[in-house]
């Protein structure tokens, strides 16, 4: 559910152009002064865009955009480099599958059930779901398949965009009036694997988590998996089951696990997702962004709910058998926003079983007798093959210089509504943003872009609003989020808040529930906003309540 970037201390972006943007002095266009090198531009009212660009259109953000597009009855081209729909799904490593349950993980109106699929899809089944609601929805004549964007600039008049975009080796550039970023956070092309000190004298095998895609490599081998997150605990219990002579899991250090069925009887998700949960989380954090009324409350209701979140914590150590070393150092609430992975119990089974090991642990260096691994603590550790779960960095490299045009900070890049960058006209990102359940919330950002696009939002979206939001919203998250090179880009599980935001703005009842009970205790999902994706402008605009946090 969110990216792992637990050993990253690389530059997570392109940054090797060296191209600045255009310069122009004190010039006024239509939308943007440029100052020197730094344009100043707003996004406030972009012209209806009659053509329009999507980079990566076979994800999951970038179809439902199509469809959120088009519904409004916009002009849409989407580049797609591979030759199918699915994005990350399409293949990964051996029997991945989705971290939630099938509720918070379906299209708004497509439900999975639909297709046959139960809760926990593999990713194959939900490869074929993706495939399926392309069809249903008719969006694959928009995509160009086979086609990779591999530059995109903006014109001398600071209002379009020139993308230039490979196909079977050749390039051509077409124009467009607006771009928009759908190219994912976890594309198996960014892949981070740490350069090791010694990494050349090793005799095994060094892979991504993403490129393990058959377990049985792993028979009779002493496997290493380094990595914290859902990707190394499931590969660990993968090399397992096809009989590795041993197996290592290894992260840098612990992270909170949450299970999918707490003790055996609640859903977690149930209870993070409701909005009962959510002001426990709040209690903690804030709200989303946070203002004076609610972080009062909130303050107050904190002092009433750190005992819980420590009860929590022991009862979650105790079902995965976490003590002394293995016992997460950070607070629970705080760690949901590091690393975060959901799982059942198998590598707990496995443990017990001894047939993995759990340490916590840091490569030092690969040592010259090509098998053995030396750790920062002085141990040692013999392996064939390494596993690098170590995640995935993002690539901007479409863009000439994505550090200072997208102002993107040690904690990553912080966007209106985490979709609107601040200074640059006509260029909106879906799908950049971690949250729980991502597929809900990518749908919900592409029907407010499109209604952004035509005019139907219920307010202007000024220069002044962008800023300020942007600011709250960096308060906000260095608050309480710890530190991470996309901490501008997470909302976990403030994501119903973050939805209700998104609701406001289309004049729509961030409320969906049918009664006060179901409101605060069933949790929110994708399915809650059915109907959403095409809906014209209400004519009853909704106006939000004094409770509610100025967004
Ligand atoms: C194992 C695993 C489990 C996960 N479990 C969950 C879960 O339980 N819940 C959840 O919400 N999320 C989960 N996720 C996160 C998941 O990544 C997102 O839910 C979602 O699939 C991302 O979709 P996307 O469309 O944004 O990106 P992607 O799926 O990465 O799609 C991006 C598309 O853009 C294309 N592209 C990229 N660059 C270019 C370019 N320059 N030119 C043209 N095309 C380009 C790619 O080919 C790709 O098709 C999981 C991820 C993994 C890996």
């Amino acid at each position: 559910m969110r990216i792992e970037f637990l050993f990253s201390n690389n530059s997570f972006l392109d940054h090797s152009s060296s191209q600045e943007p255009p310069t122009t002095t004190h010039k006024q266009t239509n939308n943007c002064t440029m100052v020197s090198t730094d344009i100043e531009c707003t996004q406030s009212k972009p012209p209806k865009p009659r053509r329009i660009a999507i980079v990566g259109g076979g994800g999951i953000s970038g179809l439902q955009t199509i469809r959120a597009l088009r519904a409004r009855g916009f002009n849409v081209t989407a580049y797609e480099g591979s030759d199918k729909v699915g994005g990350i799904w399409k293949s990964n490593y051996s029997n991945f599958s989705v971290q939630v349950p099938r509720v918070l993980f379906e299209f708004q109106d497509f439900p999975m059930s639909e297709i046959g699929w139960n809760d926990y899809a593999t990713g194959v089944q939900v490869q074929h779901y993706i495939e399926a609601y392309a069809v249903k929805f008719d969006l694959l004549d928009s995509i160009q398949f086979n086609a990779y964007v591999t530059s995109v600039k903006l014109q001398p008049d600071h209002q379009s965009w020139s993308v230039e975009v490979t196909v079977q080796n050749k390039k051509h550039v077409e124009q467009f009036d607006y771009v928009i970023i759908a190219s994912g956070l976890y594309s198996g092309t960014n892949q981070f694997i740490p350069n090791w000190t010694g990494k050349e004298y090793f005799r095994g095998e060094i892979v991504h988590s993403c490129q393990f895609y058959d377990a049985s490599v792993a028979k009779d081998k002493r496997v290493v998996v380094i990595g914290g997150g859902k990707s190394a605990v499931d590969i660990a219990v993968e090399a397992a089951v096809h009989k590795a002579a041993k197996v290592t899991l290894m992260p840098r250090e612990m992270h909170w696990p949450s299970p999918r069925i707490l003790l055996g009887l609640i859903r977690t998700h149930s209870i993070l997702m409701s909005r009962l949960g959510l002001s426990l989380v709040c209690s903690q954090s804030g709200s989303f962004p946070t203002d004076s009324i609610v972080s009062t409350r909130s303050r107050l209701l904190g002092m009433l709910t750190t005992p819980l979140y420590k009860l929590y914590g022991m009862v979650v150590a105790w079902q995965f058998n976490l003590r002394g070393k293995l016992y997460p150092r950070t607070e629970v609430m705080r760690d949901f926003y590091n690393i975060h992975y959901s799982v059942n119990n198998d590598l707990t089974n496995m443990r017990k079983e001894g047939k993995v090991d759990l340490i916590v642990g840091e490569i030092d260096e690969f040592q010259k007798d090509g098998s053995t691994l030396a750790l920062k603590d002085g141990s040692t550790l013999s392996a064939d093959l390494v596993v690098s779960a170590t995640g995935f960095h993002e690539n901007y490299s479409f863009f000439d210089n994505p550090q200072k045009m997208l102002n993107i900070e040690d904690d990553g890049v912080y966007m209106y509504r985490f979709m609107l960058p601040q200074n640059i006209p006509n260029l909106a990102f879906i799908g950049h943003v971690n949250a729980v359940s991502n597929i809900g919330c990518y749908g919900l950002q592409a029907e407010w872009l499109a209604r952004y696009l035509a005019g139907d939002l219920v307010e202007e979206v000024t220069p002044e609003k962008i800023k300020r939001d942007i600011e709250r919203r960096k308060s906000w998250a260095r608050n309480f989020m710890p530190k991470s090179k996309v901490r501008g880009m997470t909302i976990l599980l403030h994501e119903t808040h973050y939805w209700d935001v998104l609701l406001m703005d289309m004049g729509l009842s961030p409320y969906r529930k049918s009664n006060i009970f179901a409101e605060y205790i069933m949790p929110y999902g994708p399915s809650d906003y059915n109907g959403i994706i095409g809906m014209p402008k209400p004519k009853k605009i909704y106006r939000r309540s004094f409770w509610y946090a100025q967004a």
